[in-house]
């Protein structure tokens, strides 16, 4: 030791570095370990961010409610705790539309994006001893901060065979008197499905016997393109307590801009009773808040994006789906349970057994990304072993590029008869 110092106190904080493995670290890592001298681009069909893409931008009269309330000068003070009134009450407007109930301006709370709306639910809900269950595969968001808080993970299985909805009688089975809540993802990043109106009944029955909330991650609301159309979970707000999330990263195309939001939807006043809501604003005060003139610029983005902007979206990413399931039929090793028919990816399950010479979905993305330039997620990251996550927002020409090149890899590595 050195002389007339004592040991630094820090030693690492074993939490945080536990609960690391996140998506951009293994996507960053799958980037890094690209073949240098690979003259064709990469092709990232890893991440949920699809801005770079020409088709995949975001329409002007939301850029022109951003820039009209900068110049407005309304909006250089810090925000108030729970977010500009005017923006929580277009929330608010906004999701009354598809609840059978108004929901109010004082159910909102305006946040740094879904990602901190995220990690404030899982911070009140955090107590020493409690649990939280969370869906498998899922987003490892939940449990990075669950990892770093007083709360335990206990996951529940969504079923491939069946659509991908939630195994209701593992939900029952990992229950307990410390549960406090579950998570559910709705449309499903990463799986694609959009639930059916009686399924997310059958989730709130279910939550309601067990007496814990219902988490609803609803950031890809409204972005369905297939047979089920996209149903709140704070439809069924009386039977359950429910806390939506969202933001407006996906459907507006604007991940960066960092606009989200918590909303209570419970008609029976239980979030109150319990001291939720009490808690929620005790967090909010000692947190930071969306930039002022973003949560200003919200009302004209919710009520006057056109209704085109939306189904152009939708359009595009029907012929991406339809053209990603068309050629995974073509890759031997590869399998897609369930047409995706909401958000921005798929999962698609990996037959090693068809393979010469890689090990996992881990080994099987590295070496993509080595030989074809294709990033890829590997299903662990996202809970399941030897699957992959697909996302299928990217322009069309890029995932004709990316099949193709996936293509040439399995028959490369194709085990020999
Ligand atoms: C992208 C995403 C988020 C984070 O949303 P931001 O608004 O970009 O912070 C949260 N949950 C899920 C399921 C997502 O896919």
């Amino acid at each position: 030791m050195e002389q007339g110092r004592k040991k630094w106190g820090f030693q690492g904080n074993q939490e945080l570095n536990a609960s690391s493995i996140s998506v951009r670290g293994v996507l960053n890592q799958l980037m890094a370990d690209r073949d240098k001298d690979d003259q064709r681009s990469a092709i990232p069909l890893g991440g949920a961010d699809p801005t770079m893409f020409p088709s995949y931008q975001t329409t002007p009269s939301v850029a022109d409610a951003i820039a009209d309330a900068v110049r407005s000068f309304k909006f250089n003070c810090y925000p108030p705790t729970a977010g500009v009134a005017e923006g929580k009450r277009a929330v608010a407007e906004y999701l009354s539309k598809d609840v059978p109930y108004k929901i109010s301006a004082d159910d909102v709370y305006l946040t740094v994006g879904c990602t901190q709306a995220i990690e404030i639910v899982v911070s009140v809900l955090a107590r020493p001893g409690a649990n939280i269950l969370l869906p498998r595969p899922g987003y490892p968001q939940y449990e990075a901060r669950v990892g770093c808080s007083s709360l335990e993970a206990r996951h529940f299985d969504l079923l491939p065979e069946r659509g991908w909805e939630v195994d209701l009688d593992s939900v029952e089975a990992l229950a307990d008197e410390n549960t406090v809540a579950m998570v559910i993802i709705n449309p499903s990043n990463p799986c694609g499905n959009v639930f059916t109106a009686q399924h997310l009944k059958k989730i709130a029955e279910t939550a309601r016997k067990l007496g814990i909330f219902v988490i609803s991650d609803e950031v890809y609301g409204h972005l369905a393109f297939g047979s089920n159309p996209f149903v709140p979970m704070g439809v069924f707000g009386s039977i359950v307590p429910v806390v939506t999330l969202g933001s407006i990263s996906k459907r507006w195309i604007v991940p960066g801009w960092r606009l989200g939001w918590i909303v209570t939807n419970d008609p029976n006043g239980i979030f109150q009773q319990s001291g939720f809501v009490e808690s929620l604003r005790s967090y909010l005060d000692i947190t930071t808040d969306p930039p002022t003139f973003i949560q200003g610029a919200l009302t004209r983005i919710l009520e006057q994006t056109k209704e085109d902007f939306f189904s152009k979206l939708l359009n595009l990413m029907r012929e991406a789906v339809d053209l990603l399931c068309e050629r995974i039929k073509e890759i031997p090793c590869l399998t897609c349970p369930h047409k995706p028919e909401g958000s921005m990816a798929v999962m698609v399950k990996l037959n090693l057994s068809l393979l010469e010479g890689v090990t996992d979905d881990v080994d099987f993305c590295l070496k993509l990304a080595k030989e074809e330039s294709v990033i890829v997620l590997p299903g662990i990251t996202v809970g399941l072993k030897n699957w992959l996550r697909i996302s299928f927002a990217v322009e069309q020409s890029s995932l004709d590029d990316a099949l193709v090149r996936i293509k040439a890899f399995y028959y490369r590595h194709a085990k020999k008869e």
